[in-house]
């Protein structure tokens, strides 16, 4: 007889696509009830997304928040509130989500790549500068993975130029750059609300800012235009859809918001616990917030050497879903954003290529040797799937996976 052989026993990882990776509970269930009990549903009249408003700016340590539809409507809503005219450029990341670079174009901006540094994934002050033009109407930082970009030199550079800096903060919320909370050391801060980010509504996004006027456009952006503040003098003051939030997903939010420190502290405790069983693994360089930054872990991504590990990152991912279901993502997002097919073949409205037509030749110009650190950091990372419900047996497990494969493909 032949014996068949045994598939070994995967431990399952909590995920955060449905319950067993997410903190949602009675405490959501009651505050939608609440809302649905209270019959009103819109942002205009209820008093959830208000709430919602008011508790997550005093969270964050901003003057101004607003509720919205996604977090690329977050992003939406600051470069709209930075008021572009059609071909002002945006200085921006290779490394994002498409959500944080579509609403530039939307609004008739010019996305400019700045290159990462490879070994955080991040744009610096230097890769930015050499984008600075006299079109440079906005900086975009994305902290990425939680882990926040070197603010103190990117102010210094905007700041100089006086050019405003929008912080995507979609995968950092609580993350800190000198104990300042991301999203409050720029003009404006946006945050996502999606399934997978730290806290979650399945879909929403969140902008603050300290800025009256900036709040003051923010504000009618999300609101057709129109200032339900101002009754006397009802009117659209310009170009904007409706990108509100409503009461119901106000209500999970608020539920989520009393949850948010603890979800940031069981990420950064299981992280940190992972990197000290990562120690020392030839070839594996786990992160490395700089003294500057806390690092509050959207995802773990480590840097796999492949001179030394065998094929890599994909390597490392392949024995890690075959021989454990882990299932990770090496290079991310597969390849930088300038190489998805929007921006190679420049596909916007109808055939007429706008704003792409409006652009010089250097802003659009995107032949790889000018981004070393975007191909090398996509190469090289390897990023595993987080959440604030990991507890040491699955920390175990992880740690224990990843070394005997790199132990087999050294
Ligand atoms: C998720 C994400 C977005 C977009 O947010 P959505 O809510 O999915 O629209 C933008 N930027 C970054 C960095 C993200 O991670």
């Amino acid at each position: 007889m032949v014996a068949t052989p045994v598939k070994p026993a995967f431990m399952t990882l909590p995920s955060d696509q449905e319950a067993s990776g997410r903190t949602l509970g009675e405490a959501e269930i009651a505050l939608v009830t609440e809302a649905i009990r209270s019959g009103t549903l819109t942002a205009t009249k209820g008093r959830m997304v208000k709430g919602l408003e008011k508790r997550f700016a005093e969270m964050i340590g901003a003057k101004y928040a607003f509720a919205c539809n996604s977090g690329s409507g977050a992003i939406h809503c600051a470069v709209a509130a930075i008021n572009p005219k059609p071909g002002d450029e945006f200085i921006t990341t290779s490394i994002t989500d498409m959500g944080g670079l579509t609403p530039i174009l939307y609004q008739g901006g010019i996305p400019v790549f700045a290159d990462v540094d490879p070994n955080t994934w991040n744009v610096t002050a230097e890769t930015i500068e050499r984008c600075i033009t006299d079109r440079t109407k906005a900086i975009i930082v994305t902290h990425i993975f939680g882990n926040p970009c070197e603010m103190t030199e990117i102010m210094a550079l905007a700041d100089r130029h006086g050019i405003p800096v929008i912080e995507d903060c979609a995968q950092a919320y609580f993350a800190t750059h000198k104990g300042q909370n991301v999203g409050t050391i720029g003009k404006i801060g946006c945050f996502s609300l999606q399934q997978g980010k730290h806290i979650t509504t399945g879909e929403g996004g969140l902008v603050v800012t300290d800025d009256e006027e900036m709040a003051h456009r923010l504000y009618l952006f999300i609101n057709k235009g129109f200032d339900y503040g101002k009754p006397q003098q009802p009117d659209h003051f310009f170009i904007a859809l409706n990108g509100r939030m409503s009461e119901l997903v106000g209500a999970v939010a608020l539920g989520q918001l009393d949850k948010l420190q603890g979800v940031v502290d069981s990420r950064q405790v299981a992280a940190d616990k992972l990197t000290a069983k990562l120690a020392g693994i030839p070839g594996l360089h786990t992160p490395e917030p700089s003294a500057s930054n806390t690092h509050v872990y959207w995802k773990y991504a480590l840097r796999v050497d492949k001179n030394i590990i065998r094929d890599g990152a994909v390597g490392l991912a392949k024995m890690l879903k075959e021989e454990k279901g882990i299932f990770s993502a090496p290079r991310y997002i597969q390849k930088p954003a300038f190489q998805c097919e929007i921006f190679e073949k420049q596909i916007t409205f109808g055939d007429s290529n706008w704003p792409f037509n409006l652009a010089t030749p250097e802003a659009v110009d995107y032949t790889p040797s000018k981004f070393p650190g975007t191909f090398s950091g996509l190469e090289w990372v390897l990023v595993l799937p987080w959440n604030e419900r990991y507890t040491d047996a699955h920390i175990d497990y992880i740690a224990e996976a990843v070394k005997e494969a790199v132990a087999r493909l050294s």
